[in-house]
């Protein structure tokens, strides 16, 4: 498979990273010890299409591929993984939209997304149902013209910026199928009943807003309902394989600013008379890191390119998930241990790749949930 990427491509790699390079650096620092984040970035990245690609056309989007939106999400994170990832999934949902949405709901919730006019999420994960989505159990219960929703969600990303958020809810609780008991509904967040809190003291991407949500008699109408009832699960597997795909770059993109750091802290400080980069050892670990990260990213260019050729591969998303995870997490590792005592201090930017980096290995499936995926799909 060849995996050069497309004259349009490489313009829009470069263009996210002359971007990415030119706003994130001086802020990055502010974002990360104060938890707070400027949304005029946000807006500039709209304006200047980075935001959403892959949406449609017809919805305001570039209508290009996943594939598109991944190479921004690298860029943004080998600049900055908080700045980066508060941009990338301020459209967090709109890929179940676009997948399954009526028309006149993606005519609504669609077009916003990328003019910069709204921020949304999704929330599927409540206090006692993380890797086990099927075990939600907020309700939304029929009333009339209404649906009714009670429950808590915990982690939703943007919750507290959000002007709409997809809500994971139950719609037939006593389904002997527990997955078929669930379906999504769009939620506005200025509904009576919606109540976001922002969760503080994350130990890394912290100039992105995470949230715990409650919802307590959120009333919407039936035609918030997106997607099909009871199908929500399914839905959820369908959305996960393109998120997954987007936590992969976030991963390659993470992995490439330990190396770089790497790269220029052991050309730079000498001990025993010689810069450390003479030393085999460290010389050993920028090779494992660099070959690592191409594996990763050829990865999940195949997952991507598949994906947007409509053959989603959900094993191979999964193995490039979680691949890339533990990639990440160990150049990261091995970035701050070349850094000796410096890296642990947060004025160098290896502390705070250090901290960011462990997130991969988690959200949209842990990296033991995406290793039991891919064993499932050898051994079936
Ligand atoms: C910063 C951040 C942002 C997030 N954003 C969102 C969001 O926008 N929307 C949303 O819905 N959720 C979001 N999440 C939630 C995230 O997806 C979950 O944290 C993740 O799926 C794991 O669930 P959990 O935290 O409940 O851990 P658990 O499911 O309790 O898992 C704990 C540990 O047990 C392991 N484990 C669990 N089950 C098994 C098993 N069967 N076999 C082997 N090991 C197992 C896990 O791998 C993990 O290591 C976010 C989380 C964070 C931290």
């Amino acid at each position: 498979m060849d995996f050069t990427l497309t004259k349009e491509q490489q313009d829009i790699q470069q263009a996210a990273r002359e971007f990415a390079l030119g706003e994130f650096p001086e802020r990055a620092q502010e974002f990360d010890r104060n938890e707070t984040f400027d949304l005029d970035i946000w807006r500039k990245a709209c304006e200047l299409g980075f935001v959403g690609v892959f949406i449609d056309e017809k919805y305001g989007g570039a209508g290009l591929g996943y594939f598109e939106h991944c190479l921004i999400t690298e860029e943004f994170w080998a600049v900055d993984a908080g700045i980066g990832n508060a941009l990338v999934t301020t459209t967090f949902g709109s890929e179940i939209i676009g997948m399954f949405a009526t028309e006149e709901q993606k005519e609504k919730y669609l077009p916003p997304l990328v003019k910069g006019e709204a921020i949304m999420g999704t929330a599927i994960t409540e206090p006692d149902a993380g890797s086990d989505p099927a075990g939600a159990t907020t309700t939304a219960i029929r009333d009339g013209d209404e649906y009714v929703i009670n429950g808590s969600k915990m982690f939703a990303t943007n919750g507290d910026i959000a002007k709409y958020m997809l809500v994971f809810c139950q719609t037939d609780p006593d389904n002997p199928d527990r997955h078929k008991r669930h379906s999504f509904f769009m939620v506005e967040t200025d509904r009576a009943g919606f109540e976001a809190n922002k969760l503080y003291g994350k130990l890394g991407i912290r100039a992105n807003d995470t949230s715990e949500l409650s919802l307590s008699n959120v009333r919407v109408p039936a035609s918030n309902m997106v997607g099909e009832k009871g199908k929500g699960f399914k839905e959820l597997m369908a959305f996960f394989n393109t998120t997954r795909l987007m936590v992969c770059a976030m991963a390659v993109g993470i992995a490439r600013a330990a190396l770089e750091e790497s790269i220029a802290h052991i050309k730079k400080r000498h001990q025993f008379g010689a810069p450390l980069a003479s030393f085999q050892i460290n010389q050993f670990k920028i090779a494992e890191m660099a070959a690592k990260i191409r594996a990763a990213r050829n990865l999940y260019y195949e997952a991507a390119w598949l994906a947007d050729q409509g053959k989603i591969d959900h094993g191979l998303v999964a193995m490039a998930k979680y691949f890339s995870g533990e990639m990440a997490v160990k150049c990261a590792d091995e970035a701050l241990q070349m850094h000796g005592g410096y890296g642990y201090i947060d004025d160098y930017k290896v502390q705070r790749i250090y901290r960011d980096a462990k997130i991969v290995e988690i959200y949209e499936g842990t990296k033991e949930i995406e290793k039991i995926i891919v064993a499932r799909s050898l051994l079936r």
